[in-house]
């Protein structure tokens, strides 16, 4: 019998601050392990109980700007005042060898990697690609969310929804859009969408 073949998909989720994307990565890290997580660069400082390397490689901007400047980065934007990147070889590596790769990063680090991938279609991360928009219910369970998380200051929260509203509108570019209602459910969703992709036919994969 022929085992079903899996396509190594490259799983990018988006969402305003509060949407719940830390939460569902996790879900999904627990369920499978082998999927590899993308760790980005930040010049943010580390919340309490963030670990560099394990949560962001935590920079200053001059060290930041020598990775983007060689080209180490994929993508990189500013959010909240901070810049943010994803390290483009380990993600390239990690598909190379097969694995899923899960990304967590803002709408316009998700537009830049479009960009580029509608260049490059064929290249191995336009044959993996998947995005996913996670959305808060409403605003009122956004504030309570981001509130009830207290990591942020007032002033960071009101930013952060302000943004949020902001980011919202770039929902119609996504393949994919989950409500995080409840959780479970919105679990069962994202998951439904990772295997589903795993099947998913792609012209000239093995070109
Ligand atoms: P993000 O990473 O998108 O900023 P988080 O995953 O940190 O968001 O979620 C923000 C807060 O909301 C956390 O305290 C988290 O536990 C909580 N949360 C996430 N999803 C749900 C949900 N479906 N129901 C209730 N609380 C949730
Ligand atoms: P936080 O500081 O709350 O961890 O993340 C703030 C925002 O930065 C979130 O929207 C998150 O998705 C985004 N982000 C995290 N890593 C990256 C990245 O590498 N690139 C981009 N463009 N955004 C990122």
């Amino acid at each position: 019998m022929k085992p079903q073949p899996k396509r190594a998909v490259l799983l990018l989720l988006s969402a305003p601050s509060g949407g719940g994307k830390t939460t569902l990565c996790c879900r999904l890290r627990e369920e499978f392990p082998d999927i590899f997580y993308s760790i980005s660069c930040t010049t943010r400082r580390p919340r309490q109980g963030e670990v560099d390397g394990r949560d962001y490689f935590f920079l200053d901007m001059e060290e930041f700007r020598r990775r983007a400047d060689r080209g180490a980065l994929l993508e990189s934007a500013l959010v909240h005042d901070y810049a943010y990147g994803t390290p483009r070889a380990p993600v390239e590596e990690a598909l190379r060898a097969g694995r899923d790769v899960l990304m967590d990063i803002d709408v316009q680090g998700a537009a830049r990697i479009r960009d580029l991938l509608r260049r490059e279609p064929q290249s191995l991360l336009g044959r993996s690609y998947v995005d996913v928009f996670i959305m808060p219910p409403d605003e009122a369970t956004l504030r309570r969310r981001l509130e009830g998380r207290a990591q942020d200051d007032a002033a960071t929260i009101e930013r952060r929804l302000h943004n949020a509203l902001e980011e919202m509108r770039w929902l119609d570019q996504y393949q994919y859009a989950l409500v995080n209602d409840n959780l479970e459910a919105a679990y069962d969703r994202l998951r439904a969408i990772l295997l589903a992709e795993h099947c998913r036919v792609i012209a000239g994969r093995n070109a």
